[in-house]
């Protein structure tokens, strides 16, 4: 799609640190983390977000998801990860192509986990 950011992440035309890549997903390092290790997982296909989703996309995104967090946790050695993912504006997404953050935890790691919307 035009215009979307990670599409062109997805596409290779913007760079990005890949930490997985299957024929439908791309899981990559956060830009701008919360915390260390924050990584985000990205659908190849566009979808907006939840609201568009297809239900194929929304059953193999939970799986991969299980799959990336199970590996952070094993060489992070975190003590647990937060699964976050923001649905509009009005709740705080700013890049408008469907994603899942993973956020590595560690007990009081005093990490906030705040989306200021816009
Ligand atoms: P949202 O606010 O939509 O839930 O999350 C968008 C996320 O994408 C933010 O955490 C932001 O740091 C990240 N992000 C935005 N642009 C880029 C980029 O060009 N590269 C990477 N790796 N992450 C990005």
């Amino acid at each position: 799609m035009d215009n979307c950011i990670f599409c062109k992440i997805i596409s290779g035309d913007i760079p990005s640190s890949v930490l997985y890549e299957d024929e439908a997903f791309k899981v990559i390092m956060d830009i701008s983390p919360a915390a260390k290790g924050h990584a985000i997982i990205i659908p190849k296909k566009h979808f907006a977000n939840l609201f568009e989703l297809e239900d194929d996309f929304a059953n193999k995104l939970l799986i991969v998801a299980k799959k990336v967090a199970k590996a952070m946790k094993k060489e992070l050695e975190c003590d647990g990860i937060n699964l976050l993912q923001n649905n509009g504006e009005a709740a705080g997404q700013s890049v408008f192509h469907i994603h899942f953050h993973l956020i590595p935890r560690y007990h009081d790691d005093k990490v906030k986990i705040t989306w200021t919307p816009g």
